[in-house]
């Protein structure tokens, strides 16, 4: 029997075939007034350097939810997210946020982009590794790898919802994560316009080996990614 495909048997594939996140039997539950309600129950799945993966489930299935247990938002209440080899349930919230600033990007439904900078400035204002003309820079060059040079001096509210979206995924790469979450971030978009900003994305795994993790209610662009998972009863299986 061959061996299976995440095994580092050949090395110098070794790089592709391990898992830069282990989501390994999560639990969620939240408690409001006097009810539980359990979110999550033992939910596994793998996210590769490179590698996009959808996300579908019904409205209320949790994944939100996970998608802030991934971002170091949230703690689970049990069970293991390995990031880069290190457990994120383990972490303390300092060590959390750290990873969250320097490792992850998250773009969510609303662009959240600050209303009174510039697309250009908001960029720059996400770039902690840099400062001065460097910063300058790497502002244009991001927003150009996301197709939107053309707006970077217009205010947030002069931009077209995916217009905003790309310029929100640019924010999200400010400081070069190796993992991106998006959460339903075409929601308010036309259908074209939900293809032009996944292909963004997609581009940008691509090109910079970024692993993605995207929710969306769309069958249609679920099956774009590389590998799609669904969210139900709290367990996350392949679609
Ligand atoms: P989805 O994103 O799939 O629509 P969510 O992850 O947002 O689902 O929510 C899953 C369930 O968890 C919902 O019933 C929601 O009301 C509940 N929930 C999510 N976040 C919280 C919270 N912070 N406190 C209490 N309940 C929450
Ligand atoms: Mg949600």
């Amino acid at each position: 029997m061959p061996p299976p495909p995440s095994a580092p048997a050949d090395s110098h594939n070794r790089d592709i075939a391990v898992p830069l996140v282990r989501v390994d039997g999560v639990s969620k539950a939240f408690r409001t007034g006097g009810a539980t309600r359990q979110v999550l129950r033992g939910s596994s799945f793998e996210l590769h350097p490179a590698t996009t993966v959808s996300l579908v489930g019904v409205s209320g299935s949790g994944k939100s939810t996970l998608i802030s247990l991934l971002a170091g938002l949230e703690r689970a209440d049990s069970g293991r997210i390995l990031f880069a080899g290190a457990d994120l349930t383990e972490l303390d919230d300092s060590a959390r946020a750290d990873l969250r600033a320097h490792r992850i990007g998250i773009v969510l439904q609303n662009a959240n982009l600050i209303p009174f900078l510039t697309s250009r400035e908001n960029v720059e204002l996400a770039i902690t590794l840099a400062d001065g003309p460097q910063r300058a820079r790497r502002a244009r060059a991001l927003l150009s790898e996301v197709g939107i040079s053309h707006r970077a001096d217009h205010l947030p509210r002069r931009l077209s919802g995916g217009e905003a979206q790309r310029v929100a995924v640019a924010v999200a790469l400010a400081n070069e994560p190796s993992l991106l979450l998006a959460d339903e971030v075409t929601g308010e978009l036309d259908s074209a316009g939900a293809e032009e900003l996944l292909e963004a994305i997609f581009a940008v795994s691509r090109e910079r080996g970024v692993a993605v993790l995207f929710v969306t209610h769309s069958d249609g662009l679920a099956a774009r990614a590389d590998r799609c998972l669904r969210l139900v009863g709290g367990e996350v299986h392949p679609r």
